[in-house]
């Protein structure tokens, strides 16, 4: 989606940090982080959020939450909390479907 700036950053129109990246991921730190590790994983395809999920492209969310612990141990980190915000009542700001993967000190999600 052109107007998606998780898709510009997926795409790398929109330089980050990459922490980790396959063909259907990519993980990268949170601009305003909430704990010591704030990183946010998306799937490169442009999915909303949890409530756009089908049977088409169901595998990548699949994909996404069996890496989260890759993905954590790649960084040096021994546990994590993860967070989906899904829609405005689920407190979504940015609609492109990701992961908060977070740890140390966690500022975020009770
Ligand atoms: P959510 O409220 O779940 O939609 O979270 C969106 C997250 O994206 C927030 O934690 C923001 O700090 C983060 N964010 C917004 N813009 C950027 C950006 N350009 N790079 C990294 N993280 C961002
Ligand atoms: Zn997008």
């Amino acid at each position: 989606m052109t107007d998606c700036l998780f898709c510009k950053i997926a795409s790398k129109d929109i330089p980050t940090d990459i922490k980790y990246e396959d063909e259907h991921i990519i993980a990268f730190p949170d601009i305003n982080p909430k704990a010591d590790v704030h990183l946010l994983v998306i799937p490169k395809l442009h999915i909303i959020n949890l409530m756009d999920i089908n049977d088409e492209n169901q595998h990548i969310i699949t994909h996404l939450i069996r890496k989260l612990p890759v993905i954590a141990e790649k960084n040096g980190l021994s546990g994590f909390r993860t967070i989906f915000n899904s829609g405005k009542d689920g407190g979504q700001e940015v609609f492109h479907l990701h992961a908060h993967l977070l740890a140390g000190n966690i500022k975020f999600g009770g």
